[in-house]
């Protein structure tokens, strides 16, 4: 499919929920429920495998040139479904081209450095795809929501000042712009399940004993904190979405449209770098000559 033909599908499904400018951002102008005419599962099905098929390709010619790297990040209440959508979406590409982190409290190593630290020793390589299943961004939500959390992070007290969110809201930036720079596409994906049906995926989880060990009472307990985490969210893309970072806000309460807006916007990001597998000059192309009529002679 020529380029321009890629770029028109995928923008159906990923312009509605890319945000590059975080100034007057709201979630309430966004709806869980959306899936832009896709009628269903199997409708969206067909479109992802294509997208998946896409990608694979893709993800070929970017190990290959080995200059620019992809940093996708996935942040979301529990049972919004990032492993499903990670584990779907990724399900075509090559695994050495790709490097899956996931993000859990912090342990006293990590705590003893400044809070970026665990993050960036695991960016992706150039030519990988990274994966970040909860990021640094936990750092302006959990810890904001949780200021207990801030307590054991050991930072002097006089720099736990009232303007610290804002900070590091502009630390998390500025650190967003130094990888741009450095040849990391960066994708931010917030997956915006409802509250309703997080319910029911939990009482799902209850229900099914196949689930059971999903299931965690501290999940649960988080729902009383609901409204801070969406505040948390809402300042958290105002202070850091931009044209080089853009988060998404994927609607997740139907999982099979959440694969594809975010498949759909892998997709488009990659299209955009125009990659092609790296030239070969006559210096090279003479060595394979040589390469080609030695093996031919062989007995
Ligand atoms: P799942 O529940 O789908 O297996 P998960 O990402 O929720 O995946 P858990 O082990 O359930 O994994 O939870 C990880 C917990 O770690 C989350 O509650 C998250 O808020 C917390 N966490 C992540 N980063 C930090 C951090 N920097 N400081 C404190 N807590 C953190
Ligand atoms: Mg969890």
């Amino acid at each position: 499919m020529p380029r321009q033909e890629i770029l028109d599908l995928t923008q159906q499904y990923t312009q509605p929920f890319r945000i590059t400018k975080g100034a007057g951002f709201s979630l309430s102008d966004y709806n869980p429920d959306e899936t832009c005419g896709v009628k269903d599962k199997s409708e969206a099905s067909k479109l992802l495998r294509e997208g998946i098929e896409w990608l694979a390709h893709e993800q070929d010619m970017l190990y290959a040139q080995d200059r620019w790297s992809l940093l996708l990040v996935f942040q979301a209440m529990d049972a919004a479904g990032k492993d499903s959508t990670i584990k779907h979406v990724m399900s075509g590409v090559n695994p050495q081209g790709c490097q899956v982190f996931s993000f859990k409290q912090p342990s006293q190593e990590d705590l003893s450095h400044d809070f970026m630290w665990r993050y960036s020793n695991r960016l992706p390589e150039r030519g990988k795809i990274g994966i970040f299943n909860r990021s640094y961004y936990e750092e302006v939500l959990v810890v904001r929501v949780h200021e207990a959390i801030l307590q054991r992070q050991k930072l002097p007290q006089s720099l736990i000042g009232a303007n610290i969110w804002d900070e590091r809201l502009a630390d998390i930036a500025h650190f967003e712009d130094y990888l741009t720079r450095q040849g990391v596409v960066i994708l931010k994906f917030f997956l915006y399940v409802s509250r309703d049906e997080q319910k029911k995926r939990f009482l799902k989880r209850l229900d099914t004993p196949e689930k059971n060990w999903k299931f965690s009472g501290t999940d649960v307990r988080e729902r009383k904190f609901w409204n801070d985490y969406m505040r948390a969210y809402e300042e958290a893309i105002r202070a850091t979405a931009s044209e080089n970072a853009p988060w998404f806000v994927v609607p997740a309460d139907h999982r099979w449209f959440t694969r594809l807006v975010v498949a759909a916007a892998i997709v488009e990001a990659v299209e955009r770098l125009e990659l092609t597998y790296p030239r070969v000059d006559e210096e090279k192309k003479k060595e394979l000559a040589t390469v080609r009529a030695a093996l031919e002679q062989e007995t």
